[in-house]
């Protein structure tokens, strides 16, 4: 009974002081990160002196060069360039929109080419619109109804969804297939409501799709701002026939070599058994991509520093990708897995930042029950942070494809303001601010930290 008790005790001070040396590590990593942290520094080169990056586009391999000097500078045990062919879409000169309020009078408004549309004719388009709100409503006014005319998809993001994101999730098909739905019933044009819950001036970029519809039957697609959207709404109240004129001179190109830039830390135990922490080093074109992706890219380059920083010498091998072209084709996030299933890597776990540079509230996880107990047991040691989201849901888009036999995460900052700049022009740097970005990064090397410490249990170990 003694000796029970005394195991008891000796187990019970085992767990404790692992708790209390994973609290210290995690103090450090914070420490570190707001005190002498290197992501916002990135950042603003990133921004300011780089800007938007669109795959195939200068900036796009500038950003290349600058963040593969930067890792060679850490001293990681090696930093390299992946090639991966992507597609190259150019806006061409600026998109103007007009609608004629009388005959004679005119209003211009903000609108923006989609990514992957085909530019307006020469001289432009100039049409009637039809406003709808859904492809059902589409379909009930058929051909009859449409053909000749521009559609305009106007349904706007749920405000009361608390999950901006889920919001998005429920809008997002206007823009990524309304041009492929309206070609069906003879549009001669696509307009659609941005992707922004705010009412402001801003029209917002984003891919969209012809599924299989030939060159020759292809509409061009825009995006208008939703100050924009309401005004011809309540236009098209009044008078049903007024009259919308939209030119732009988008181009898709060929594709064109580009990479993802790859630094790792070699594990001293499990070489072989790697994690991934990464971010999409191309952005959309209108801003300068601060949150979208340059947050995700710094702080999964700090993540490395603050190990190398600490002196924190990882078991499993840690590696840092920054992917190019998640925006308009993730060739990138699919390369990247196919190499790694070509050489056969095993990828235990990989952490995803695109969610902007918020304050950070926690993870999602893609994993099985077991390793999202163990992430469960960690709640604690992230308390001191505010970080009290762990749920099981999606991870990100890049890292998606190394979905297998292991842990997929992303970070999830708030989401409330994300899609007031999400691939807009005000995605600046001026928006992202110091200490957010810098918790997430500390919050992102905690979660590495303690998976690297504790593994991640494969469903083959688990069947030993
Ligand atoms: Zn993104």
């Amino acid at each position: 009974m003694k000796n029970r008790i005394l195991l008891l005790v000796l187990l019970l001070s085992i767990v404790v002081s692992a708790q209390t040396d994973d609290a210290k590590k995690l103090k450090e990593f914070y420490n570190a990160s707001l005190v002498n942290g290197k992501s916002y520094d990135w950042l603003n080169y990133l921004s300011n002196q780089i800007g938007g990056r669109l795959s195939g586009s200068y900036n796009a391999e500038k950003a290349v060069k600058y963040t593969k000097g930067e890792l060679d500078e850490l001293g990681l045990d090696r930093v390299w360039l992946q090639p991966v062919m992507v597609p190259k879409w150019v806006r061409g000169t600026k998109e103007y929109a007009y609608v004629e309020t009388a005959p004679g009078n005119s209003t211009t408004l903000p609108i923006c080419a989609l990514g992957g549309s085909i530019a307006t004719p020469l001289g432009g388009v100039k049409a009637e619109l039809i406003e709808v709100k859904s492809f059902e409503e589409l379909a009930i006014l058929g051909k009859e109804k449409i053909a000749g005319k521009i559609v305009f998809y106007n349904r706007p993001m749920q405000a009361e969804l608390i999950s901006t994101f889920q919001a998005y999730g429920g809008c997002v098909e206007q823009r990524y297939k309304g041009a492929e739905k309206a070609i069906k019933y003879g549009a001669v044009g696509v307009l659609v409501r941005s992707m922004n819950l705010r009412l402001d001036d801003y029209p917002h970029a984003g891919s969209m799709s012809y599924g299989d519809v030939s060159v020759s039957e292809r509409i061009p697609a825009a995006a208008i701002s939703t100050n924009g959207a309401d005004l011809l709404s309540t236009m098209l109240q009044l008078d049903s026939k007024i009259k919308f004129y939209f030119s732009q001179h988008c181009k898709q190109l060929k594709d064109v070599q580009s990479y993802n830039v790859i630094g790792q830390i070699t594990g001293s135990m499990y070489p072989n058994k790697i994690m991934v922490v990464g971010g999409h080093l191309d952005s959309w074109d209108l801003g300068d991509g601060a949150h979208d992706d340059g947050a995700g890219v710094v702080q999964s380059m700090e993540v490395l520093r603050l190990f190398k920083q600490i002196g924190y010498q990882p078991k499993h091998t840690i590696r840092v990708v920054l992917f190019m072209n998640e925006e308009n084709g993730l060739r990138g996030g699919k390369k990247y897995a196919k190499v790694a299933a070509d050489i056969d890597e095993n990828h235990v776990f990989a952490l995803e930042s695109d969610a902007g540079g918020f304050t950070p509230r926690g993870f999602s996880f893609d994993c099985s029950d077991v390793n999202f107990e163990k992430v469960m047991s960690w709640k604690s040691l992230f308390k001191p942070y505010l970080i009290h989201y762990f749920e099981k849901g999606g991870s990100g888009a890049d890292v998606g494809p190394l979905k297998g036999d292991n842990v997929l995460c992303g970070l999830r900052p708030d989401s409330q303001r994300y899609f007031d700049h999400h691939h807009a022009a005000n995605d600046t740097f001026e928006h992202v601010n110091k200490r957010e970005l810098e918790l997430g990064a500390a919050a992102m090397t905690s979660l590495v930290y303690l998976f690297d410490k504790y593994g991640v249990l494969q469903d083959s170990e688990v069947k030993k």
